[in-house]
């Protein structure tokens, strides 16, 4: 059996998905913080915060678990910014009481969620996995220092894990079973699609001073079913021996926030109000994945190579959710 922490967010709740449908036994643990219950398509679910560390005990004597797939976290680049010490015990804190907690069950394999946060601004383009790690925020600084940790654990406790680095997720299943859900919504993908649907009055374009074509930030989107296939290939990865390590997982393609509104208001038809601030401490001007390592090494190949039908997804299910 997998356990999944974090398994009613966004790409949690998608992964839990893709695992069931690949015949896997699933267990999540979340404590419903940002999560939601309804994007669990099991019945076994533990609600609990990942830095209790008698509940996550509770559920390795309750559930054969064999590895983990690690998404619990809060995951804001702004709100980090604003309260580092909150994300430094969740996401640090937190981590050590699941990594300690494997241990003492004998539990040594772990995919764990990581992020291009990492690399802050980059000095290449498209960014490789050996691109400096300088985080911009106490988000990304958070996952950096849990990845070093990670190889800590490798050596020492003969732990063997694949750290996962996400670029910018998007879409929804494009069953319509779940999707992204946020509450307050804060990326940029369903803020332009509220807007477009009218239950927000405009986006607000955070930057559009940036070194960029259009001035506006840059970032490669990737749906969230090729995120949740990845992780079953990192899983079946490390099941078979493989080697631990880290991977990025994007399209190779940036689309700019004035790209993103643009095919935003292709795919739905509708007008979106548009105001132009300030840019958002912490961002980076432009993110764009080298992910040819996952490619080659966990077979991984991404099925959404466009924007379009990421949006499309993401646009079916707000309005399957709003009627
Ligand atoms: N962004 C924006 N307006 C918004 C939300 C986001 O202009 O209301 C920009 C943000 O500055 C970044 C991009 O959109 O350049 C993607 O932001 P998001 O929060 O979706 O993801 P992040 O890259 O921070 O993980």
């Amino acid at each position: 059996m997998i356990l999944v922490t974090g398994g009613a967010g966004y790409i949690g709740s998608h992964t839990v998905l893709e695992l069931l449908r690949s015949g896997y036994e699933v267990v999540v643990v979340d404590d419903l913080s940002a999560g939601h219950r309804e994007l669990v398509l099991t019945d076994n679910f533990v609600q609990a915060d990942i830095r209790d560390r008698a509940a996550l005990s509770a559920a390795f004597q309750q559930y054969p678990i064999e590895a983990v797939l690690h998404f619990a976290a809060l995951t804001s680049v702004p709100e980090s910014v604003a309260d580092p010490g909150r994300y430094y015990d969740v996401n640090l804190g937190g981590t050590l009481v699941l990594l300690e907690v494997m241990r003492a069950f004998g539990v040594t394999r772990l995919v764990f969620s990581s992020s291009a946060a990492i690399y802050g601004d980059p000095q290449r383009l498209p960014i490789p996995e050996d691109h400096p790690i300088r985080p911009k925020s106490p988000y990304g600084r958070s996952k950096a220092v849990c990845e070093e940790i990670l190889a800590d654990y490798a050596r020492a406790y003969g732990f063997s894990y694949v750290s996962l680095r996400y670029f910018n997720a998007a879409g929804s299943d494009p069953e319509g079973k779940i999707g992204e859900w946020h509450e307050p919504e804060c990326h940029l993908i369903p803020i332009v699609l509220e807007a477009a649907s009218g239950k927000r009055p405009y986006v607000e374009i955070f930057g559009t001073d940036y070194e960029t074509p259009d001035g506006t930030g840059v970032r490669d989107y990737i749906h969230v079913v090729d995120l949740a296939q990845a992780h079953v290939l990192a899983l079946e990865h490390l099941a078979a021996g493989g080697e631990s390590g880290a991977y990025n997982l994007g399209i190779g393609r940036g689309y700019s926030v004035r790209e993103v509104i643009e095919v935003c208001r292709k795919v739905t038809g509708r007008k979106i109000p548009v105001r132009e601030g300030p840019r958002r401490p912490g961002d980076p001007a432009i993110l764009v994945a080298d992910a040819r390592r996952a490619q080659r090494e966990l077979h991984w190949q991404p099925r959404y190579t466009n924007l379009e039908s990421m949006v499309e997804t993401a646009w079916a299910w707000m309005r399957r959710r709003e009627s």
